[in-house]
C-alpha cells in the first residue's frame, strides 16, 4: 500500500479522493474479494467488507481506519488501522473461524481533513453527525468540490451513508506521539479522545513602505500576530492542567519585505480532556488577542471554526484491550488520544475503543514517520483477540 503515491524520503503522498487515494482503494477492494467478503460503497466512498457470522440478524463488529494521508504524510497512519484488520480477517479466513457475529472491515473517506475541511467527514456523515450535502459541497483550494472529485475516481457508490448497529467498533492506529515508547510500551488504550477547539483569526493593519514609515504609530498585522502566537503558547502552563495549544497555520499578506504587513490571518488549535479548562483557556486567550488588538490598532475578526468535546470510549472495551495486551505479554498503557480519528464519530453511536502501537521518535503527519514491525504485529494480535471476544458476544 505504501508503494502508491511513495514519496522520496519513505513516506506517501496520497490526499484524498486523488488518482492516488483511487489507486489504493482499488488495491484495497482486490485484498476484500479474496476474502470473499461482502463489498458495499456507500455515496460518501466508504468501503465496507462484511463476513458472515452464524446469526446474521445479531449486530456486526467494525473495525477499520483510513487510507488517505497528510500531503507528505506516513505509511503508518490510518492505513495500518485497515491493513491490520484486514490481516485479522485474513486470520480469521485462513483458519476457517467462525463467530457469531458478522464482521465488517471499514476504509472511511477523508479522515485526514487536509485537502477538505473538516476531519473525519465521512465517518461524520455515516454516524449522522454531518450532513451529506453538506460534506459533498466542501471544495479544496482549487476550488473543486468533494462529490465531483468523488464521481470522477469512480468511487460514489450507491448504498446511503447511514449508520446501522455496531456491536463494537476497533480502530488500530499508530499512537503519533512519544509517550508509550517513553514508558517502554508497546500497546496503549486510550480511554477516550481529548476536546477539540478550532478558531481562526482574522487581523487588519495598514499597508506602508517599510522604509520612510517610523516605528511609532505603525499599524503591524504581523506583529499583533506574532504577540498572540506567543500568548497561545503560553497558554497550557498559564492555566495548568493537562493541555496543548497550538498556532500552525498562517497567512501574510502582502507578504512582502517591503511593506508593512496589513492582513494576517492565522489558527489556533486547543486540545484537553477537560472541556471546561479549554473553554475558560479560550476565554483567556481571547480577551489577550482583544488587547493586543487594541493596542496595536489592528481590528481583529475571531471565527470560532470547529469544537468538539472530549469523547471518553466505551470502558468495556477499553478494558479488553488492556486485559487482551496483558494476556498476550505486551506491556500496555492506560492513555489519552490527542488526536482526533474516525473512532471519535462512532464512539456517539456505538461501544468503542482504539488500540495504539508506537511511534519511534513520536513522530507521525511526516515522511519519517515509523512503527517497528513487531509493534504492529502485536497491536494486531490485540485487534484479533478483541474482534472474536466482541464476535462471539451474544
Ligand atoms: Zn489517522
Amino acid at each position: 500500500m505504501a508503494k502508491i503515491g511513495a514519496t522520496p524520503a519513505g513516506g506517501v503522498q496520497r490526499l484524498t479522493l486523488t488518482d492516488e487515494d483511487k489507486q489504493a482503494r482499488d488495491l484495497f477492494l482486490k485484498w476484500l474479494r479474496q476474502l470473499d467478503l461482502e463489498i458495499k460503497i456507500d455515496e460518501m466512498g466508504n468501503i465496507f467488507g462484511g463476513r458472515a457470522g452464524n446469526n446474521n440478524d445479531l449486530s456486526p463488529v467494525m473495525s477499520g481506519s483510513h487510507i488517505d494521508s497528510q500531503p507528505k504524510g506516513g505509511r503508518f497512519d490510518g492505513t495500518l488501522g485497515v491493513m491490520g484488520s484486514l490481516e485479522v480477517l485474513r486470520t480469521i479466513h485462513e483458519n476457517n473461524i467462525s463467530t457469531e457475529r458478522p464482521i465488517v472491515i471499514v476504509d472511511w473517506t477523508n479522515e485526514e481533513g487536509s485537502r477538505f475541511a473538516p476531519p473525519m467527514v465521512a465517518s461524520g456523515v455515516w454516524s449522522g453527525a454531518l450532513d451529506r450535502d453538506w460534506a459533498y459541497n466542501r471544495t479544496d483550494l482549487n476550488g473543486k468540490r468533494f462529490v465531483d472529485e468523488l464521481v470522477r475516481i469512480g468511487y460514489k457508490g450507491t448504498a446511503p451513508a447511514r449508520k446501522q448497529q455496531i456491536h463494537a467498533y476497533y480502530e488500530y492506529h499508530i499512537e503519533q506521539g512519544p509517550i508509550l515508547e517513553r514508558e517502554g510500551k508497546i500497546i496503549g488504550a486510550p480511554k477516550g479522545i481529548v476536546c477539540i477547539h478550532w478558531c481562526d483569526i482574522y487581523l487588519e493593519g495598514e499597508a506602508n513602505q517599510v522604509g520612510p514609515t517610523p516605528m511609532e504609530g505603525r499599524h503591524d498585522a504581523l506583529c499583533a500576530a506574532a504577540e498572540m502566537i506567543l500568548k497561545v503558547n503560553e497558554l497550557p502552563a498559564k492555566m495548568g492542567g493537562n493541555m496543548v495549544a497550538t498556532v500552525g497555520e498562517i497567512e501574510n499578506y502582502p507578504n512582502s519585505r517591503n511593506i508593512i504587513p496589513d492582513k494576517v490571518h492565522f489558527t489556533v488549535d486547543i486540545r484537553s480532556w477537560d472541556d471546561d479548562l479549554a473553554l475558560r483557556a479560550w476565554e483567556d486567550v481571547r480577551k489577550d488577542f482583544e488587547a493586543i488588538a487594541a493596542k496595536r490598532g489592528c481590528p481583529i475578526r475571531i471565527e470560532e471554526t470547529w469544537r468538539v468535546e472530549h469523547a471518553p470510549f466505551d470502558r468495556k472495551l477499553v478494558r479488553r484491550v488492556l486485559d487482551t495486551a496483558e494476556e498476550l505479554g505486551y506491556p500496555s498503557l492506560c492513555m489519552l488520544s490527542g488526536a482526533g480519528h474516525d473512532a471519535s464519530y462512532m464512539n456517539q453511536i456505538a461501544p468503542t475503543a482504539m488500540i495504539f502501537v508506537p511511534s519511534i521518535g513520536g513522530r507521525s503527519h511526516v515522511e519519517v514517520e515509523n512503527t517497528r514491525w513487531e509493534d504492529c504485529e502485536a497491536g494486531a494480535n490485540v485487534l484479533l483477540h478483541g474482534i472474536l471476544q466482541s464476535a462471539n458476544e451474544a
